[in-house]
């Protein structure tokens, strides 16, 4: 197992810069996401871990060592891509034990104990002499992920692994990703644009944006407090206001947001006149909150079954809250507590 660092990680393609300064501390047998949209540089910076591409600057270390320049098939790296790239003409038993071209199996198993060990692991004991063809998409990505580890790897490195999956076989498989990995204690990265599934599978995870990290954090952490607002937007819904301090009083700062006052509970270092800029997450939109009511006014609602998730307005600001039921009204009052806000 290993912990990898990227520090100041900076890669050019041409006039494109790809990476701009990424630092990031992955630990030992974390299971660390990166996400962020299309674009952010969340291949890039899992092909520098790799090995396929150089960074123009700065380092990649692994347990403290710089292994720029040291090629892919000498870093100990297990990878799984988004396409499954198993060989079709080769059986699963024959797709896993690729894997093993390079490198003995751990232990000193033989070849064809280590696949019966990983199809075990994987859970499709008893499919080694079938086709690809055969299998499911999901089936397949596991077989993939069986090939990548069958070395034993210390760093298991994963690139939107599940995006050709439907909602439902994403769901399954990452619960069956995440219990190899925390059974196997291996280091794992783990590339996806989907927030959703960034939350649930991670340990840790950078939020990415332009070649950059905007925060990095557990679930919970980047979730409750984004750094920035573009975090605030891109995990989870909010609700982000912003307008200028009129007062300050008891930990408490009054803001005038389009004409009405808003009160938060003061992060601390905010004066009269300054800008603001806060979020308020749409479960914390209550209608028993008795102080910073907004009169929301419906545009649509979509019953999500143990929740509404309900879109309106508020002084031409788009809102979005959380709710029980579909609402009967068209207009909601609701409100929130000063330290429900996060100021940005
Ligand atoms: P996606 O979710 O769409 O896969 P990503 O976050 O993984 O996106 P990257 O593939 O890392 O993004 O790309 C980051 C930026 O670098 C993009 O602007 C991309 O066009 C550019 N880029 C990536 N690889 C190359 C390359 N080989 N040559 C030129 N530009 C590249």
């Amino acid at each position: 197992m290993v912990d990898v660092s990227l520090d100041s990680v900076t890669k050019e393609f041409g006039a494109t810069t790809a990476l701009d300064g990424v630092s990031i501390d992955i630990r030992d047998g974390e299971f660390f996401t990166l996400v962020g949209p299309s674009g952010c540089g969340k291949t890039t910076t899992l092909r520098a871990v790799a090995g396929f591409d150089d960074p123009t600057a700065g380092a990649v270390r692994f347990d403290g060592e710089d292994i720029t320049g040291v090629p892919v098939d000498e870093r100990d790296v297990g990878i799984v891509f988004q396409n499954y790239a198993l060989f079709p003409h080769m059986t699963v038993g024959e797709n896993i034990a690729y894997g093993l071209r390079f490198r003995d199996a751990p232990g000193g198993a033989s070849r064809d104990e280590r696949v019966e060990e990983l199809l075990d692991l994987v859970d499709l004991t008893g499919f080694e002499d079938r086709d690809p063809s055969e299998l499911s998409g999901g089936q397949q990505q596991r077989v993939a992920l069986a090939r990548a580890l069958a070395p034993g790897p210390s760093l298991l490195l994963l690139d939107e692994p599940m995006s050709a999956l439907d909602a439902r076989l994403r769901e399954t498989l990452r619960r069956h990703v995440k219990r190899i990995q925390r059974d196997l204690d291996i280091t794992t990265i783990y590339v996806t644009h989907d927030q959703e599934e960034a939350l649930s599978i991670s340990d840790r995870l950078a939020v990415m944006n332009d070649g950059r990290v905007e925060q990095a954090g557990t679930p919970q952490e980047v979730y409750r407090t984004p750094a920035t607002r573009f975090v605030a937007e891109f995990v989870g819904d909010n609700n982000v206001f912003d307008g200028t301090v009129t007062g300050r009083e008891d930990g408490v700062a009054t803001v005038d947001v389009d004409g009405e006052t808003l009160r938060l509970a003061d992060a601390g270092g905010v004066s009269v006149g300054d800008r603001v800029t806060f979020c308020v997450r749409p479960e914390r939109l209550t209608r028993n909150a008795n102080e910073n009511r907004l009169d929301i006014a419906v545009d649509t609602a979509e019953f999500l079954g143990e929740t509404t998730r309900v879109y309106g307005t508020w002084n031409d600001r788009q809102i979005v809250v959380r709710l029980d039921d579909v609402p009967e009204t068209e207009t909601l009052p609701l409100g929130f507590a000063p330290g429900d806000a996060t100021q940005l």
